[in-house]
């Protein structure tokens, strides 16, 4: 082989992957069209094309860059020494959360008169966040409020609008002067996040029904400079374990001051580094009470649980994008005298992720489908036991999942230039809050405990499919006998909660997926030929699970 000889030529790049960009993020995702065509419509499909396609440009990866190398500052004064708390973020970050607000991705849908509005919504949420994760927090959050709000009606008619408006307007002003609103929520105090229980806030009632002020602190709220906030505090002169109650909390209130709220500090995290995730005091913060004294879980549940949908949305759009890269890389890379894509070693590592991220899809998009059909009770049942699995599994698979994508760009994929190194830093974040893995895993068995349509909803799930796969059938038949053994059932709680999340994905791919995929799903997560890495596939048509994830421009 002859080397270069002039400056010019020693300067060269060759054999380097294009940059991913001008593809459409929608529609050049099978498993996620597929699923959306299965539980919405092609019409559907056709609507997001725009935002797959706004997704997939250059402009709008480098705003994802952007907003993460540029993190949101904190400023407690003005420079007169007046107190102001705000929180100060990059224009890239505005740029995201304009065209995330834009697309219907924050709460739209709970307003929409389309039977389909969550799915929609959902397939959105999931491609949009290709372009950076960060900004997905306060657009989930704002979707999640919908529901709890709800339990109030006048609440509801005050902020439902806003939230679910296609405007984004930020800034701190008085709700009434603005065109659309954002939510966030404080549960977490120092003393205890998953036991929110412990919270120490208190909620004092002032002279006006239903009003309140709160003391106290909390030590995670993200997106401070929302508009609204759902906190959790205690309601005083209460039994101890009847005090906990849901408060709506106004950054602005309605003459135009603002809310007492200190941002104490800003959290310097692993990952989600465009986020603004603050450390909060309360001493005389104004605050409505939302929903009944003692039944702040009951209340706020309805939001935790639109986010942890979220979470499992999120965790397959990371997903996706790293067994995209991934693929893309393996497409245009040559070593030892051929595409990487050609090499049976890489065809097995890039089919398994590709599984991995097609059963993702499938269960996000179907638990999202159990939102759009609010009244049914199988849906209903389904959504309590399927929840906390899929939130559970999911976001678990996702940072060994991401780690190997990286890998598939050897070094190239270390460095931050690719994005990799930002989808591994946000991937253990979806598992973490929202309920960490142990406490959803715990949450399938209160569901299972306390609500039997749970159990029988799963069953009839994975049932539609009984048959099709001798290795899904087992693995359910396996999972109901670990329900048999009370006594170690908590301690194999995230034994159970993975089996059962892989049975409802082994159910969706047999019945849906293609049949090369479904095998080697069922032979690696649910058979035995699982052997705790990627690229460990047998017997199936790797070459073609790999080019039906490889996107194309
Ligand atoms: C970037 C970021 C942003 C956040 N934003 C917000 C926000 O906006 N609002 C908000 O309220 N919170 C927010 N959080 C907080 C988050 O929800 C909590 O950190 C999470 O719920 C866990 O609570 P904790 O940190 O108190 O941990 P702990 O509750 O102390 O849990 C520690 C570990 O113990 C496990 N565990 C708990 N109970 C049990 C049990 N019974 N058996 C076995 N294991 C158990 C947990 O799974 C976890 O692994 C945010 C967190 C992060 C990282």
């Amino acid at each position: 082989m002859e080397g270069p000889k002039t400056r010019g030529e020693i300067r060269v790049a060759t054999n380097q992957s294009p940059p991913l960009v001008g593809h459409n993020v929608v529609t050049s995702d099978a498993a996620l069209v597929e699923a959306v065509i299965r539980h919405a419509s092609a019409e559907v499909v056709d609507d997001l094309a725009p935002l797959g396609a706004e997704a997939g440009t250059a402009e709008a990866r480098e705003q994802g860059i952007l907003a993460n190398e540029n993190h949101p500052t904190l400023r407690s004064y003005d420079r007169y020494g007046n107190r102001v708390d705000e929180v100060a973020f990059h224009p890239s970050w505005h740029w995201l959360m304009e065209r995330a607000v834009g697309h219907g991705l924050a709460a739209a849908p709970w307003e929409s008169e389309s039977p389909y509005a969550h799915v929609r919504r959902a397939a959105g949420f999931l491609a949009w966040s290709h372009t950076e994760p960060g900004h997905g927090c306060p657009i989930s959050m704002t979707y999640a409020a919908v529901p709890a709000l709800r339990v109030d009606e006048a609440v509801a008619k005050e902020w439902v609008p806003l939230l679910a408006s296609t405007s984004y307007d930020p800034g701190l002003r008085p709700v009434a002067e603005k065109r659309g609103a954002l939510a966030g929520m404080g549960m977490t105090e120092k003393q205890g996040g998953s036991d929110v229980r412990a919270n120490v806030t208190v909620a004092r009632p002032t002279s006006v029904d239903g009003e309140y002020t709160l003391h106290g602190h909390k030590w995670f709220t993200s997106a401070p400079m929302n508009d609204v906030f759902l906190v959790l505090a205690q309601a005083e002169g209460r039994p101890e374990n009847e005090a906990l109650s849901c408060f709506v909390v106004p950054r602005v209130l309605p003459d135009g001051t603002r809310n007492q709220l200190d941002v104490v500090r800003l959290k310097d995290k692993l990952g989600n580094r465009s986020n603004a995730s603050s450390e909060l005091e309360f001493d005389g913060t104004l605050a409505h009470r939302l929903g009944d004294e003692g039944r702040g879980v009951r209340t706020i549940i309805e939001m935790v649980n639109a986010t942890r949908l979220d979470c499992v949305l999120g965790s397959a759009g990371l997903m996706r994008r790293a067994v995209s890269e991934a693929a893309w890389h393996a497409a245009h890379r040559s070593a030892f005298g051929g595409l990487l894509a050609d090499k049976p070693l890489m065809q097995n590592v890039v089919a398994d992720l590709a599984v991995e991220s097609e059963a993702a899809t499938a269960l996000a998009v179907r638990l999202a489908a159990a939102v759009d059909d609010l009244t049914d009770p199988h849906e209903a049942a389904l959504r309590r036991i399927a929840l906390p699995l899929a939130k559970f599994w999911v976001c678990k698979r996702t940072p060994a999942m991401v780690a190997e994508a990286l890998e598939c760009l050897g070094g190239n994929g270390y460095v931050e230039e690719s994005v990799m190194p930002l989808l591994y830093r946000e991937a253990p974040l979806n598992s973490v809050w929202e309920g960490s893995g142990n406490v959803n895993a715990l949450d399938v068995l209160r569901a299972l405990a306390r609500e039997p349509a749970a159990l029988e909803a799963w069953i009839s799930e994975v049932g539609l499919a009984r048959g099709a796969d001798p290795r899904l059938d087992r693995a359910v038949d396996d999972s109901l006998a670990l329900l048999g053994d009370e006594a170690t059932l908590e301690q194999s709680a995230r034994r159970l909660a993975g089996r059962m999340a892989a049975c409802l994905q082994g159910s969706l791919l047999v019945r849906f997926a293609p049949p090369e995929v479904a095998d080697a799903f069922c032979a690696s997560r649910l058979g035995s030929s699982y052997d705790g890495t990627f690229g460990m596939l047998a017997g199936s048509d790797l070459a073609a699970i790999a080019a039906r994830t490889t996107p194309a421009r």
